[in-house]
């Protein structure tokens, strides 16, 4: 099946707001084997949609339109992309309960206009709307499948994975399996070289890998008649890439170094505070938008004078005059003061040049140090990053994290 995904709307053509639909959409069809041919943008405007209609029944079996299913004047999808069917319109009971309902619930009263939303095209399948008062529709012509759903995000989104998805999985003959495995600290080539064999031969599942900020990450995909099937063609591929990334691999799925080393330390119940100086506070956050971290998150100080380094982590005057800040000896002394003043398991630290301005030949922009006190001892590391403040604050923060779940995996096997 040939898809064509059509965005109505002139906020859209103007910039105003990002076609979030389109990329979501796009996603969602892939994963079910669709192929996506063009994604249009056209603004509220009738003969304009009209005619993106009809050029994308031209060379599509499937449009999928976003936007514009309202109450206001200018929501005209839902009428002017019918008429390439010539439909008549009827009322749907059930959809003009469910608004009388949200009004009511609202304690708001209907208007005339909003009556429009529930009349939809005689013989289509309505998708209620759970999170807004625009029901969405599938029409279905010979060959031809019309699916509108509504602009927002929060009401197109459960609304396609009601309704459309099942629809259009149905009429798939093949189903597609994807598993997403998540390296950490090896760039590309590498990867590519511990896995060339495996994806030299490639076939189904299909291996592919890409970069991202701080990652890299292995997408398996197996095409099979159910999605049993697909798994079991992905199981002995992804046993080996487990097998050949060892520690590497830190986690599978939609989640990040950070989730999954706080997640260790949740489960292990290890306790940890940290003090930070060019991260300011970045660490911290991260820790704190775990839901639950409070169980062993216990304080982020952000130490960034010299002097606050001192009076709160205990840092060494000496330590800083014969060393500088940005140092092994200061991040060691910033990790193990914090763990002694918050009482911890873990102390974890961050001391660097995170630019634009401030480096030296000897000490340059992205050099930083990382602290670590575990089990009583305190370890260091110096960083090299390349990038902007923004990303050098945020590569620093993956690295701990890493580092932090390496160091405990490998406590664990000895
Ligand atoms: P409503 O009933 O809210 O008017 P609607 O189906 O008529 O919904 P639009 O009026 O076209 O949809 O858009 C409503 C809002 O939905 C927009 O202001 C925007 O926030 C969001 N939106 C619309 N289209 C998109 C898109 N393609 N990507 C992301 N967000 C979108
Ligand atoms: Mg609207």
């Amino acid at each position: 099946m040939k898809a064509e995904i059509l965005a109505v709307g002139t906020e859209l053509l103007l910039g105003d707001i990002v076609n979030t639909n389109a990329q979501y959409i796009s996603k969602k069809l892939a994963a079910l084997g669709i192929d996506v041919h063009f994604q249009t943008v056209v603004g509220d405007n009738e003969e304009r949609l009209s005619q993106a209609v009809k050029n994308a029944f031209g060379r599509a079996d499937l449009i999928i339109t976003s936007g514009g299913l309202g109450p206001t004047e200018d929501d005209i999808t839902k009428e002017t992309c019918t008429k390439y069917f010539g439909k008549k319109f009827v009322y749907d009971e059930k959809a003009l309960e469910m608004l009388k309902g949200f009004f009511a619930k609202l304690n708001r009263k209907m208007t005339d206009n909003n009556l429009k939303q529930v009349r939809v095209p005689e013989g289509s399948i309505v998708m209620y709307n759970k999170n807004g008062t625009a029901p969405g529709i599938i029409v279905e012509d010979g060959n031809k499948i019309l699916i509108m759903l509504p602009g927002p995000p929060r009401e197109l989104i459960p609304m396609f994975e009601e309704y459309a998805e099942p629809f259009l999985a149905a009429k798939q003959e093949y189903t597609f399996v994807s598993r997403v495995l998540r390296v950490s600290k090896i760039g590309e080539s590498e990867l590519e070289n511990r896995l060339i064999d495996l994806i030299d031969n490639q076939t189904n599942p299909t291996i592919a890998t890409y970069v991202k900020k701080f990652e890299a990450v292995v997408r398996l995909t197996a095409k099979a008649k159910s999605k049993d099937e697909a798994n079991d063609i992905i199981k002995p591929v992804a046993d080996e890439i487990y097998r050949r990334l060892g520690s590497d691999l830190y986690a599978e799925g939609d989640t990040t170094i950070s989730e999954v080393t706080c997640g260790m330390l949740m489960e292990r119940g290890l306790t940890a505070a940290v003090s930070e100086s060019c991260t300011g506070g970045l660490l911290a956050s991260r820790f704190t938008d775990i839901p639950g971290i409070s169980k062993i998150f216990v304080e982020g100080d952000v130490t960034y004078s010299n002097d606050a380094k001192m009076r709160r982590l205990g840092v060494k005057r000496e330590t800083l005059e014969k060393y500088g800040a940005v140092s092994h000896e200061v991040a060691e002394e910033m990790a193990y003061g914090i763990a002694k003043a918050a009482k911890t398991d873990i102390g974890l630290s961050t001391t660097g040049i995170a630019g634009p301005g401030g480096g030296t030949p000897e000490k340059p922009v992205g050099m930083v140090f990382i602290g670590m006190y575990y089990k009583g001892k305190v370890k260091t590391k110096e960083l090299h990053m390349v990038g902007n403040r923004e990303r050098i604050r945020e590569k620093t923060v993956d690295s701990v994290f890493d580092w932090l779940r390496r160091t405990i995996l490998a406590e664990e096997e000895v």
